[in-house]
């Protein structure tokens, strides 16, 4: 049985993090205290209420668990699960679950509240939750990974719930984990839940579409933004960051669209091609390569510094947070960065790139097409009835595209960056909730 501790909202007198130990990020701020201060960016354009303030700063709830896992060589090993929710104003708590040795309390609970924000921008019925496992998921055997899967479930079978909190993957998990969770919650409850968590194998009642979903509104929000700033998506060029589920289906996704793609990198290895990288190429070595890039030969080897600053007109980082530092910033020639990943940009970025007229399509914006098709996923679970692709793929476009329009209108009414405009479309709706709801 894993050890369980609840913990309420921890409401500190200045509505800081409470965290004490807030994780370091490249501007010396922890990463849920970069969400406050973009919080702060957004009040200051909207004015909301004083109560409103105080409840969206703080998460609903946070539960921490000690899960004690058998492993391969007999010896038990206890690893920290966290699931977080921040918000269920708007509906259930919607959120992924991470797998990294880097997850800790202060950034599930960024995590968590940039979901709030991303399902009020996409307009699906969701709060925000995010979960995660401290581990490193590549060092573990499958019957390892399997069984801690199962108990940090089993720890947080009272928390998810079909119309409750409702998981799927993100980095280090996939498919496969999410199979695992619904197994473990179906024969808990002694029901079939499929919808309790997304991102679900096709035969387990996945979504047609969800793979490739948040990279597909990776590429949407790029077309649209290019659009509005006068780029030629047929001349363009982009380097992406990251070749994992997000960064490889929009190195895909773009350059299908006619983007070159000069630039790919990961954790391994960063490429750098004039004449532009072959993605299937690429896409066919990671397959056949333990997911990764090294050793690959489409390109010149660079470091990821230099793929951060490569000659291009489009950045799209989808890898780990805190990447865009304000030295980046300052010196980056892309004039377009589509933020695939959760939290590439600090804080203090975000003035220079604003300064520098570099536009920047926000997380909360830009990555929201995974948990769009996740709603999607859900409904059809509902339903028991299930869509082709090209109704998931088209119904996503339009979602991401109405989304894309509402942050543009803000940020241009508000005379602010994309990012505040994301912010205020969130906070009007959510604002509008909690005051309907009332205080119980
Ligand atoms: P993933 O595990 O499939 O891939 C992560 C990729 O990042 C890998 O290629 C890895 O090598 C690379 N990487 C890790 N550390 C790196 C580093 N220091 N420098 C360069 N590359 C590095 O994860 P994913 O699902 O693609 O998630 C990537 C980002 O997108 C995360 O921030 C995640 O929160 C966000 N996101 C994911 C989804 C989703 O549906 N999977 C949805 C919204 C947002």
């Amino acid at each position: 049985m894993a050890n369980k501790k609840e913990v309420g909202a921890p409401a500190s007198p200045k509505g800081k993090s409470a965290s004490a130990t807030t994780k370091a990020s490249h501007s010396g701020q922890g990463m849920f205290d970069a969400v406050l201060s973009r919080l702060d960016m957004a009040f200051s354009k909207l004015n909301p209420s004083y109560n409103f303030q105080q409840i969206i700063k703080n998460p609903q709830k946070q539960v921490v668990v000690s899960l004690p896992v058998m492993m391969d060589n007999g010896k038990i090993e206890v690893f920290q699960g966290y699931r977080i929710i921040h918000s269920t104003a708007l509906g259930p708590s919607k959120g992924g679950i991470r797998y990294a040795m880097d997850v800790d309390m202060d950034e599930v609970k960024a995590l968590s509240a940039w979901m709030t924000f991303k399902c009020a921008i996409a307009n699906i019925p969701y709060g925000g939750a995010k979960g995660g496992i401290q581990c490193d998921p590549k060092k573990l055997s499958l019957g390892e990974l399997e069984r801690l899967t199962r108990a940090y479930t089993a720890a947080m079978s009272d928390v998810f719930g079909v119309d409750k909190d409702i998981p799927a993957p993100d980095m280090g998990t996939s498919k496969r984990e999410m199979a695992w969770i619904v197994d473990t919650y179906s024969k808990i409850h002694g029901i079939d839940a499929p919808g309790v968590v997304t991102g679900k194998p096709l035969t387990l009642g996945g979504s047609k579409g969800r793979e490739a979903a948040t990279g597909r509104g990776v590429m949407i929000s790029c077309l649209e933004a290019m659009k509005k700033i006068g780029m030629n998506h047929k001349t363009a060029t982009c380097a992406v960051q990251g070749f994992g589920n997000v960064g490889s289906s929009a190195a895909r996704l773009l350059n299908a669209k006619g983007i070159k793609i000069l630039a790919i990198g990961d954790h391994t290895a960063n490429f750098y091609n004039a004449k532009g990288i072959d993605i299937e190429a690429a896409l066919k070595y990671v397959k056949e390569n333990g997911g990764v890039l090294k050793g690959f030969h489409g390109g010149e080897s660079i470091t990821g510094e230099q793929l951060l600053l490569a000659d291009v007109d489009v950045l799209v980082p989808a890898a780990v947070q805190n990447v865009i530092t304000a030295h980046i910033a300052e010196n980056m020639k892309a004039k377009l960065v589509v933020e695939g990943a959760n939290g590439p940009t600090v804080a203090e970025a975000d003035p220079i790139l604003f300064e520098r007229k570099i536009t920047v399509v926000p997380d909360i914006l830009a990555n929201g097409g995974g948990v769009t098709v996740s709603y999607f996923e859900w409904v059809q679970n509902k339903y028991g009835h299930y869509w082709s692709e090209d109704e998931v793929n088209s119904k996503h476009d339009a979602n991401m595209a109405n989304a894309f329009e509402k942050v543009w209108y803000n940020s241009q009414k508000f005379k602010t960056n994309l990012r505040t405009g994301a912010y205020v479309t969130a906070l009007e709706k959510l604002e509008k909730a909690v005051e309907y709801r009332g205080n119980f």
